[in-house]
Order: C-alpha cells, then structure tokens, then sequence
C-alpha cells in the first residue's frame, strides 16, 4: 500500500478522528488547529447514535456506549403548567462533548496535534498540496483533510459563494449544574430527554455527565436548548455586545449584554414549563447561536483535498447528528483511501459519492424539523413540513433520531 502524507486541518471531532483513521491505517498525518489552547474541557452536550460508537470502537476507544454518558430511557413533552402531555420510551446515551474530544484525542501522540496553528490558505505545487499556516509555517502532504468546521477556511479557498446560511431562529444553549437545581425541577425533567413546545418555539433538554465524566446523579449537569424565531433586525440586537460591537451569527458568552439575557429570562418565566423556566434562570452562562445550515455541492472541492464535518454539510441541530456525521466522514474517508490503495484522485470521487448524499439527506431533515420556528419565512414545502412537525409525538419521535433508511 502506498503511505501517503496526510495534513488535517482542524482537531476537533472531525480532525482528531480522521487521524486517528489513517494513521491506523498506516499513512503519515499531521493535525493542525487553530486554538492555542486544548479543546478538551469545553462545549456542552451531545445526543450520541449507533454510528458513531462504531466509529469509537473501530478508533480503540475502549468505552462502552452505556459508560460514555447518562443514559435516558424515556422522553417527556410539558405544558405551559408543567404537565406532562405526552411520554415515549427512547433510550439514548448523551454524553459530554469535552468526554468524547478528550477520549479521541487520547488515541494519538502527545505531540500529534499542532496547536495555534491557523491555516490561511491552500496552494498546488505539483500533486502535492501546500498548507500555509499564519505563522509563516508550510507543510506539504498528498491529501489535505479540511475538518475545520462551520467557518472553514479549506472550503473558502476552494468555493467561497457557499457559506452557512441563517435559518431565522436563534438557540439560547445552557448548562447548568443538576444540584444547583429545584428539587422540583430535578424530578420533572432531570431524567429525561425532555421538552416544552410553546407556539413557535421550542426548548429541550437532557442530563449528561459532569466534570470528569461522572456520570453519578448528583454529578450530573443539566444542558438545555431553547430555539426562538429571530428575524433578521432583532438578530441584529442580540448579536450586538457589551461594547456595541456587532457580531454576525454568534456571540461569545460573555459579550451578551445584560439586558439581553435578563429579557430572555423574563421570556423564559413567561412562555417556559416551570422547569425550563427554572434552567434558565439558574443557568450561569447562558449562550446564544444563531441556527444555520450548509449544503455542499461537492466534498472533494480540489485535487487532493476532501472537507469532512461541519466544513462540508452543516444540520442544523434538530437532527443531533453533527458529531456522528463527522466521526462517519472520517471512517469513510479512510476506507476510500484503504480501497485505491493510496490513488488519492480515486479515493475522494469514491467518498465523495458515498458521502454527499448522506449530507445532503441529514440537511434535509433538519429543516423539515425545525420549519415550524421560522414561521416567517416559509414556502409551501415547509409549511407542510411544519405542520407535519408540530405536534408534541412528532417531535419526539423526530428529534435527534437519525431518519430511517439513512444510510452511508
Ligand atoms: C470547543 C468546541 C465545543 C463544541 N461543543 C459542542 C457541543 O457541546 N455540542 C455539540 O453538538 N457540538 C459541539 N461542537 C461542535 C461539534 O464538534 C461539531 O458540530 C461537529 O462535531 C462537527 O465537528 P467538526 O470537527 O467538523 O467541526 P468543529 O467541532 O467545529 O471543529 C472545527 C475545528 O477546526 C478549527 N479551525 C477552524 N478554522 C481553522 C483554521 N483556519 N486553521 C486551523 N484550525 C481551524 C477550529 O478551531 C475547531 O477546533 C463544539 C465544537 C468545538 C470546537
């Protein structure tokens, strides 16, 4: 087999699985992320599927599904009052997402990842592709994986008219320790994987493990999502910080001004179940991401380069599968390469091909699921999609479930 040099852009979830991959399957690859600091430690949490423990076991993790977080048997929808109206047994493991960053890194080297390291730009010479990083380095490879996320620079050099688009409703994410919780709270909804469903909007939450991964009930933590329509001049106004300066499609968390959070809490006393309400109020950090989505038209958009992750396809969150999509990029990426035996013209038309159409299905179902909060802005399709959403059972039974039939 040929060994190629391999550079991966990006060590995250995508980059550091890719990685792992195709140093296990024998090539040479480098990491490089822009972060000067470790990743592990951060983000809230994540809903996990069959696909990705796949994806873990064959990276030697040695984690079983059930010790990668909480588990949670049942979903529950609460009215205004707090009422439960409708119930379904669903057991998912939700796990923390600095746990899994954390295990994925831990299967490479110490010094395999490069830190602080930002691409700027991407460049031919001969087959090999150059990347050039902001502080002057260059290294040079046979593949260039770009698994540097939403704002990916590897897909800007290559098509830059596509670009995440803003789908018209914003999500208020909180992570709040369970004990800090009422107690009240805590048996409505510490449980489950629960939600209210007030007209256009929605919230939803679950437990997942705390510092450490423990996963005990007392150590856990709580992490909520709270989807509200947004057009596009109030999205203005909550992008806009402490110092007046305007920031496009997130803001960080301790930029948001205090009247912004304090309005959305007065909202979240007024529309929110008790126990939401009781979230968000508690929450210590509450953070705010516009909701957006990407289609590709191609994730091999250069000789020798494949986009992997949030760099290529983006969901939006509805679908809880961004984690899972990245980790089967990367294993697909690598069993293209393993299949041309190192023909890398050959390997990325075959991923490619397998890929895209996934991406494209798991966009696709994100904005059936979420059309019924952008009610604004809607055409025929999405309005019946929003109909068909609705209901307290539909989104149970859709929400952060991979749609059936996918396969890829
Ligand atoms: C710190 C962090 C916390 C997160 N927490 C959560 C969470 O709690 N729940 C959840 O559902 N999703 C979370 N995500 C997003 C989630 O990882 C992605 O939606 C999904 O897993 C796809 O992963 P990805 O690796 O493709 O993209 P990302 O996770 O977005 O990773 C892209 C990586 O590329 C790096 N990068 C970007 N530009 C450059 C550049 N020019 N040069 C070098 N490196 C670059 C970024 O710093 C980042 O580490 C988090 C992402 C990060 C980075």
């Amino acid at each position: 087999m040929r060994r190629l040099a391999i550079t991966v852009i990006g060590g995250s979830i995508a980059g550091l699985t890719a990685a792992r991959l195709l140093s296990q399957a024998g090539h040479a690859v480098s990491v490089h992320e822009r972060s000067a600091e470790p990743l592990a430690g951060r983000g809230a949490g994540i809903v996990t599927h069959p696909g990705l423990h796949a994806v873990l076991a064959r990276c030697g993790v040695p984690v079983a599904p059930r010790d990668l977080g909480v588990t949670v048997a049942v979903r529950r929808v609460l009215d205004r009052d707090g009422r439960v109206v409708a119930e379904r047994a669903l057991p998912q493991v939700l796990a923390g997402w600095g746990r899994l960053h954390a295990l994925l890194r831990e299967t490479l080297p110490g010094d395999a990842v490069r830190l602080g390291a930002r691409l700027v730009a991407v460049e031919r010479d001969g087959d090999a592709v150059v990347a050039r990083f902001a502080d002057g380095g260059r290294v040079a490879g046979d593949l260039l994986v770009g698994a540097d996320g939403l704002h990916s620079s590897v897909r800007a050099g290559f098509l830059p008219g596509v670009a995440p688009a803003y789908a018209g409703y914003v999500a208020w994410r909180a992570v709040v320790d369970m004990a800090d919780l009422a107690r009240a709270t805590r048996a409505a909804i510490g449980d489950h994987f629960a939600f209210c469903l007030p007209p256009g909007e929605q919230i939803l939450g679950y437990p997942v493990s705390g510092a450490d991964a423990d996963g005990r009930p007392g150590a856990r933590l709580f992490n909520a999502v709270w989807y509200r329509p947004a057009p596009a001049e109030d999205l203005a106004g909550l992008m806009t910080d402490t110092g007046g300066a305007r920031h496009a499609l997130s803001i960080p968390p301790n930029r948001i001004r205090p009247e912004v959070l304090a309005a959305m809490r007065a909202e979240a006393e007024r529309v929110l179940a008790p126990p939401f309400a009781d979230v968000m109020r508690r929450a210590p950090s509450p953070f705010l991401q516009a909701i957006l989505d990407l289609e590709m038209p191609s994730m091999a958009p250069a000789p020798g380069v494949a986009l992997l992750g949030d760099a290529a396809f983006v969901a939006r969150p509805h679908v809880g599968m961004g984690v899972t999509k990245a980790m089967e990029d990367a294993a697909a990426l690598t069993d293209a390469v393993s299949a041309a035996d190192g023909d890398v013209r050959a390997a990325l038309r075959t991923f490619d091909a397998r890929r895209r159409p996934y991406g494209a299905a798991v966009v696709a179902r994100g904005r059936e699921l979420g059309a019924y909060l952008q009610a604004q802005r809607l055409g025929a399709a999405e309005r019946a999609a929003a109909e068909r959403y609705r209901s307290p059972e539909a989104v149970m039974d859709g929400t952060a479930v991979p749609p059936a039939g996918l396969t890829g």
